[in-house]
Parts: C-alpha cells; structure tokens; sequence
C-alpha cells in the first residue's frame, strides 16, 4: 500500500494553487475556465460469448445493456473456429450495429466492447476490439480499466521488437502474449496478465476460444452467466455487468474472481488463479455511480447499495424538510432510500430529458448558456414552497450543483439542502475512471462549509466513509478502493505521468 503515489508528480495543487482556487471561488468561478461536463465519465464495458449461433447479436444485445458505461465507441469481433471477424466504430451501439453489419460478424464466438477513452487517444485506432495476428496467432481483445505500469512495459516491448498499431492498454496485453516464452496460449495470456499492474477486466478471442479474465485486485467487475440452448450445449456469457445477462436471458453463474482467468473452448470451462495473494480493492464509485442500480457486482446488488447509502445518509444527516429530491438518473435509489428512513415523501421535482445526445451543436449552445437546464428542468409544483432535501452522487467541480440548486430555489423552494451519497472526491481516479485533476476537485481544495457556500446551499452534507463501506457491505467482506475519497491508492509506485490528464502533466 502506499501513499506515494501522489508524491513528487508535476503539477499537484501546492498551497499557493490552493490560494489561487480559494480566490477564484470567492470572485466566483472563471465558468469559462471549467469543464461544464461535472460529473465523472464512465468506463468500459465488455461482454464475451461462447458457443452461440448468432453470437454477434447476442454481444450486440449485451452491449446495448452495458451502453452506460461508455458511449463512444463500440465493436464486436467474431470467430467461428476459422475466421475471426472484427467491426468497429464511433458512437452508439445501435447506431454502428445495424442488422446489416451485424450479418457480417459470423461465428458462435464474440467478444465486444463499448468504450469511453480513458487512456489513449480517441480516434477510431483505439476502438475495441483489437485484433492482433501475432506470433501466437490472431488475437482479439476488449478491455475495461487502466493499466498503470503502461510506460515500462511499451519501452521495454519496443526494445524487444515490439511494434504497435494503436496506443490503447490492451495491445500491450497482446504483445506481452505474442514476446512470452511459456509453453502454452493459456501460459502465455497468465505470465502476460501477472506483468501488468492497474485495473482490467479482460475479455480475449482466438479462433477458437474466449478467456476472460480480472486483475489481482479485481477493480473493474466481470461476472459469467449461462444460456440455455435448445439445442446442444449451453453458452456461456461474460459480462462487465449482470444487468447485460437479464436483456439475454442468461442466468448469473458467479463473477470471474480477481486475479483469475477462465478459458472457454470446446473442452468446456477451465480456471486458473494466474495471481494470488493481493488484497481485493474493488471500486466503490462502481456502487456509488457507474453501475446500474439492476445489476449485481462484487456480491452485491447495486441497488441495495445506493437504497443503503441513502439511508445511512438520512441517519448521518438528517435535516427538517418537506420533501426528497433525487438529481436523476443516479441520484435516484439513494433518494428513496433517504425518503424512506427519514419518513418524508419522494418526489421527482426535477425531470431529467434522455434525449440529450452528443449531437446538440446548434450554434446557439455557445451563446445561450443552457448548460443544466438542457438536460434537468424543475416541476415547480413539487417545489414551490417547500424545504427540499436534494440526493445527488457526488459533486466533482461544483459547477453543475450550484446550478441545480439554483434552479430548485428558482422553482420556489424555501430551503435546498444537498446531500451526497458518498464521501468528497478528493483525489483523481488512475484505474479506468476519467477524473479530473486535483487542483480541479473542489472537495480536494475547500472545506465543505466553502463549497457549500459556492454551491449556495443552505446545508450540505456528504455521506461518511464508514457509512459507504457498511452500505456496500456483503457477504464475501469484499475489500474496497476508496482511493478518490481517502488519497489511499491501492497499488505501489506507477508511471503516473503516462495518465494524468494532459492539463496536470503539462
Ligand atoms: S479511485 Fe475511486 S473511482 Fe478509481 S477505482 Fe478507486 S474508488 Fe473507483
């Protein structure tokens, strides 16, 4: 465990910085200066199937499941034990996937890939799946999550030889199979994984075979399901999330365990622990944001987790009022969770519009300062009048919270009490969640009285980080990275250079 890893890293705020912040906060923010996009930007989602006869429909539907956790791009890669096929592109699922493209994805093996950038450039190159034709044959692989020993492992690849297409973490996975020395594929893919240090969760394809596989932490989540066929043997699926298996009628098996990879063929399922001996540090922010609340990850379904936050907050932080409030989509479990404990109604008094797609570039944008109240608008009978206690998940830049509560009291409301169902984010994410800087957090840099000042809330609180661990508790007493409320990070020393955002490294 260390906690150097935000040590000595050019450009973490100093105290003047945190000055010049305070300044800025008291003049009010430069909005120009900051991103209007205040929350943090997904990961990666990936499903594999084996032995299905239209598998690249079926990884199409569990893409289309798995949607949220990156809308970018999107592919599929295909094998039907002699080709190995491989379409992708950017955008949405159901925009790259039509009927006619998915007829030429053939095979009853599928690997796929929905992805928001977390490392690499943007551009089409990066989509997943990567197909590689190595020294160990063709290769395709999808992957969620960050490596954080990227920079060591590439130049010391390129020395040996190493030549690559694209600047995405998974072809250097690849290219760590095709320079092993071990006897077998299946050794080869292990000592590869064991050389690599970060979060992934790992779906690959040969012509023949699917694996799939955690990191010995087991940040990102992983679960295996199976389908029934009418004829024949089952499928078996893997998926980021479960909530994929439901859209396919998979029924849940169990989740692929960190530091483990599983191998398909038509042998049936093999497992090997390729890595033993880590502690467990999976995402908390996975329960807290990322993950639908229909799904069941780390042992525990989502939803009870958000409901259990919002209890717990209720019980922290408890405030007189009229009414609870969700910020939707997210807010929303917590709230009613809140509402319940605390014995006060829930109401949608704000609605959120799903239409709101990357497309809206009307060149009024610019002038018009939309900003929230194209994607949120109040019903302002449900607020007109009342003390509202607001449940949002967190609060990045405080940009868009301020204009949320702003907009809850521009509806009438007498008093707005914001309440958070996680801990401050004080410390970026370095394992596959786009976080802003530090010197951008607002918690990393003001009190909670500060901000709630900035963000003109009457109260604010946030949920404890005792009482998010006991709301995501579960049986198997999986352990947590809770890094971006503690600054705690569970790996050693990372090239952490290689993956700040450019605004930090510069
Ligand atoms: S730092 Fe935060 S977002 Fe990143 S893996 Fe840890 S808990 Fe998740």
């Amino acid at each position: 465990m260390t906690h150097r890893l935000y040590q000595g890293i050019p450009g973490v705020i100093d105290a003047s910085e945190s000055l010049r912040t305070r300044s800025l906060i008291a003049d009010g923010y430069p909005l120009t200066a900051l991103h209007e996009a205040d929350k943090l930007h997904e990961e990666c989602g990936v499903v594999a199937i084996y032995g299905h006869p239209q598998a690249a429909r079926e990884a199409y539907l569990a893409l289309y499941a798995l949607q949220h956790r990156g809308q970018e791009s999107a592919g599929i890669a295909t094998a039907d034990g002699q080709h190995l096929a491989n379409i992708k592109g950017m955008g949405l699922v159901s925009e790259i996937f039509t009927d006619d493209v998915l007829s030429k994805l053939p095979g009853h093996l599928a690997i796929g890939h929905t992805r928001y950038s977390t490392t690499g450039d943007s551009a089409l190159l990066n989509a997943q799946p990567i197909r590689v034709d190595s020294t160990k044959g063709l290769i395709a692989i999808a992957h969620n999550g960050n490596l954080v020993n990227l920079g060591n492992l590439r130049a010391s690849l390129e020395r040996d030889g190493a030549y690559f297409q694209t600047t995405s973490d998974s072809e250097i996975i690849v290219q760590l199979i095709a320079h092993s020395r071990s006897g077998t594929l299946v050794d080869c893919i292990a000592d590869s994984l064991s050389q690599v240090e970060g979060a992934f969760s790992i779906v690959m394809m040969t012509r023949d075979r699917i694996f799939a596989a955690r990191d010995p932490r087991g940040f990102r989540p992983l679960s295996m399901g199976r389908m029934k066929n009418a004829e024949g043997p089952d499928s078996i699926v893997f998926a980021s999330e479960s909530c994929a298996f439901d859209l396919l009628r998979a029924e849940y098996i169990r989740d692929v365990l960190p530091g483990e990879l599983v191998m398909v063929s038509q042998d049936g399922v093999t497992s090997r622990q390729y890595a033993t001996g880590l502690p467990q540090s999976s995402c908390v922010f996975e329960h807290v944001y990322f993950a639908r609340p229909d799904s069941r990850i780390f042992g525990r379904w989502v939803q009870e987790s958000r409901d259990e936050m919002g209890r717990q907050l209720a019980r922290e932080s408890g405030v007189p009022a009229d009414v609870v409030v969700p910020v939707p989509d997210s807010g929303v479990t917590a709230a009613l969770g809140y509402a319940e404990e605390a014995g006060l109604p829930f109401r949608m008094g704000l609605i959120r519009n799903h239409y709101v797609g990357r497309t809206f570039i009307e060149p009024e944008q610019r002038v018009r300062d939309f900003g929230v109240r194209l994607k949120l608008n109040p019903v302002h009978n449900l607020l007109a009048g009342k003390r509202v206690i607001l449940i949002d998940d967190s609060i990045i830049r405080g940009t868009t919270s301020r204009k949320i509560v702003r907009m809850v009291r521009g509806a009438g409301a007498t008093e707005v009490h914001l309440r958070i169902s996680c801990p401050p984010t004080i410390s970026p994410c370095f394992y596959g969640v786009d976080t802003p800087s530090k010197n951008e957090l607002i918690a990393a840099n003001h009190s909670v009285e500060e901000i709630r000042q900035y963000i003109e809330a009457d109260t604010l609180a946030y949920l404890s980080l005792d009482g998010l661990l006991a709301s995501v508790r579960d049986e198997q007493k999986t352990g947590y990275c809770t890094a971006c409320y503690t600054g705690n990070y569970p790996t050693q020393w990372v090239d952490v250079e290689d993956i700040l955002p450019a605004a930090v490294t510069s």
